[in-house]
């Protein structure tokens, strides 16, 4: 039914390998999103339906939308564990599966551990251009989410029997956080077939988007409506829009992790503008978010002046210094881009 996308080598040795472990470890990028905590624990489930010890291990801390799935307090957030805790588990595997990310260095204190791990290393990614740290690679940028990746591999791998309405619950609030409910990154027509594969395995489907992608605390609307209302710049000359967060405004409104999550895609409903920049103040850097429509490329703008990637319309990174210089930053970045603004612009234009 689905086009196999997989070298039936590499296919063949993660079953394999699979096989021969006892303990595995699933692990996400930092400030794990929709797909991050769905493609781990989507597949953890799949594991230890399958009998093995699966674990997940994620860097920090994720929103309070995220956990409203069963077994999602059985995540080890590292930043909140004991280090011993941590190495054991790390010492104990013998398959660390990499999810979602490209680089060890996204993965913030777990980098350490996941470098020096003995354990065979499977990356299982839709991030351009992966770094080559582990054994084996499964790395399809063209995949709407990690999630559905996950559900490739699965049936693939001839575990499809193994999976519970659990792991499709899991596996479809990525394809969901990830194309904003089939809005982008899902013009494949073989995501809705693995849509409809999960709907009729018996997964709630309007609850996870509701729990998921549909709510919103009182204090994170008010907080959103306050940085929109006061701080942004929209540039409708380049097709571009600039919103800020200082650490005061987040402490007014009583900020906790996930609490502006959406807020940089508010701007780009403005007719003219293909290009949304979000600036947050955190305890020790800027955290730049940047989104865009179309062909421009807000990952080449976050590699090139904010230490960051990520895909051609969804990219961060970060800044090393004051909310004010970071504007300055970007202010530089806009007089640099110019030419590559406004000719864009213009395409834009024409297509609208
Ligand atoms: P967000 O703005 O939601 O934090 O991140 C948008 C996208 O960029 C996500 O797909 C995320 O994985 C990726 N991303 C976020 N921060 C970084 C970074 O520092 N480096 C790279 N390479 N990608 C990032
Ligand atoms: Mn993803």
């Amino acid at each position: 039914m689905l086009t196999n996308i997989f070298d039936t080598a590499a296919i063949s040795q993660f079953r394999t390998i699979i096989d021969e472990s006892e303990h595995i470890l699933l692990t996400c990028h930092k400030s794990p999103d929709g797909d991050a905590i769905g493609s781990t624990m989507g597949l953890c489930t799949v594991l230890k339906h399958a009998g093995k010890k699966a674990r997940v291990i994620v860097p920090n801390a994720f929103s309070d939308n995220l956990k409203f799935l069963p077994q999602c307090d059985d995540i080890i957030v590292c930043e909140n564990a004991e280090t011993a805790e941590v190495q054991d588990l790390f010492d104990k595997a013998d398959l660390l599966l990499c999810l979602d990310f490209n680089d060890a260095r996204r993965t913030q204190g777990l980098q350490p551990y996941i470098e020096n791990c003995k354990a065979k290393k499977v990356l299982i990614d839709h991030h351009l251009s992966p770094k080559h740290f582990c054994d084996l690679e499964f790395s399809y940028p063209e995949m709407s989410s990690t999630c559905e990746l996950v559900y490739r591999l699965v049936v693939a791998t001839g575990l499809e029997s193994e999976m519970t309405k659990l792991s499709c619950s899991y596996i479809y609030m990525g394809l969901v956080t990830d194309t904003g409910n089939f809005a982008y990154n899902s013009s494949n027509p073989e995501t809705f077939l693995i849509a409809a594969e999960l709907i009729k395995r018996g997964i709630d489907k309007n609850t996870i988007y509701n729990k998921a992608f549909n709510t919103q605390k009182e204090n994170s609307i008010r907080l959103q409506s306050c940085a929109l209302q006061h701080s942004m710049k929209v540039k409708r000359e380049y097709g571009i829009a600039l919103v800020t967060l200082s650490q005061d405004t987040l402490r007014k409104y009583y900020y906790t992790t996930g609490d502006t999550e959406g807020l940089v895609n508010v701007p780009l409903k403005i007719p003219e503008v293909f290009c949304s920049v979000f600036m947050r103040e955190d305890e020790n850097c800027i955290k730049v978010s940047m989104r865009s429509q179309g062909e421009f490329s807000v990952r080449d703008l976050c590699e090139k002046y904010f230490n960051g990637g990520g895909h051609l319309n969804a990219s961060a990174g970060e800044f090393y210094g004051t909310l004010d210089e970071a504007v300055n930053a970007y202010y530089a970045m806009l007089l640099k881009e110019k030419n590559n603004l406004l000719e864009y612009k213009d395409k834009y234009s024409n297509k609208k």
